[in-house]
């Protein structure tokens, strides 16, 4: 499969203003707006889902915007190995593995896990189906692992490869712009078929600040929503607020024209049990969303979000709710999830 990047035809847009970032070509774009009845009644607003679930087939979620980027500059720097970070789960490690495969580069994937030989499900199967080159990492090691990717990469070099560090979640500012231009995404659908108007808030799960970032500079830039909601999963509001000024200056310095920002909320009242763990409540949550409207979300990211959502109840209006995907994530925990008390319709 070929990628070509932006100045080419089949090339996404540029992002109106940013005309110095290459971006190669590579999320099913745009993903479907669409306003959700059935789950409207559930989290007591006007519910309108992104499906950015949809953003791919086995590379969808919310990684491949932001891969579109951080790739393009691989590409562009004749990237022969890209190294990436996560948890044994990480939905990020597995979108960069495969579509690192698309464009004929090698993939190595530091996967945080304590387990000598984890289960092969999941995202974790799907690094393993294409060939990444796995290396676990202790949760002790991972704390340091900018600095272990760089020690790798150090060593790639000097065995005459190109190696290009991708941080975990794929979050920096250059990462953060494919956020930015999926808000430019939506405002083109709100002027085709609205709501006019735009959101009151943009609403999604937020594990390491790159996707809330993007939205916070593009939601104002575009006029989609004066405020962005960024659901923690795992940290507290303080750390993720820190990280995301960090990731909008970084975002701003790639693209000067991004100059407004929309209000941030980090909110970290619904973690649950802890990252990757989750309450019956919101297992349960996940479970009756599925049956009263057939949309699937995961327990890891998505579920927590629009739990928290649901417990907002009332606070805002009208609610773009960004779906992050995180599909394979959910069918690892089937045992899990079934082994809950589920309502019983
Ligand atoms: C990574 C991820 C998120 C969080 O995005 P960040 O930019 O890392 O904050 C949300 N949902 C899913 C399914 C993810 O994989």
């Amino acid at each position: 499969m070929e990628h070509p990047v932006k100045k080419e035809e089949t090339a996404p847009p540029e992002i109106a203003g940013i005309d110095d970032n290459r971006r190669l070509s590579l999320a099913h774009l745009p993903t479907p707006l669409l306003h959700s009845e059935r789950l409207s009644q559930l989290v007591d607003c006007e519910l309108w889902i992104k499906h950015d679930d949809a953003t791919g087939g086995a590379t969808a979620g919310n990684k491949i915007r932001k891969l579109e980027y951080l790739l393009a500059e691989a590409c562009s720097l004749g990237a022969s190995v890209v190294l990436t970070c996560g948890g044994l789960q990480s939905n990020h490690a597995r979108a960069t593995a495969l579509l690192a495969r698309s464009l004929g580069i090698c993939p190595i994937v530091f996967l945080r896990t304590s387990a000598k030989q984890p289960p092969l499900v999941g995202n974790y199967f799907l690094d393993r189906l294409c060939g990444a080159e796995v290396r676990f990492v202790s949760p002790e090691q991972y704390a340091r692992r900018s600095s272990l990717m760089e020690e790798a990469a150090e060593e790639l070099r000097q065995a005459g490869e190109r190696p290009y560090v991708i941080p975990e979640g794929g979050s920096s500012g250059l990462g953060a712009l494919g956020y930015v231009s999926a808000m430019e995404e939506i405002r083109h659908q709100l002027d085709e078929r609205g709501p006019s108007g735009g959101f009151d808030v943009v609403v999604h799960a937020c594990g390491s600040g790159g996707t809330a970032a993007g939205c916070t500079l593009g939601a104002a830039q575009f006029d989609v929503a004066p405020e962005v909601c960024a659901m923690a999963v795992c940290d507290d509001a303080a750390t993720f607020e820190a990280r995301i000024d960090e990731l909008v200056g970084d975002a701003q310095r790639r693209a000067p024209s991004l100059k407004r920002r929309a209000k941030c909320i980090v909110d970290d009242r619904f973690i649950g049990p802890g990252y990757a763990e989750v309450s019956d409540e919101q297992t349960e949550f996940v479970v009756r969303v599925a049956r009263q409207s057939g949309v699937v979300l995961d327990p890891v990211y998505s579920g927590k979000a629009l739990f928290g959502l649901a417990q907002l109840a009332g606070k805002y209006r009208r609610v773009l709710f960004l779906h992050t995907g995180g599909l394979p994530g959910l069918l690892a925990q089937s045992e899990v999830i079934a082994a809950r008390s589920w309502p019983s319709r």
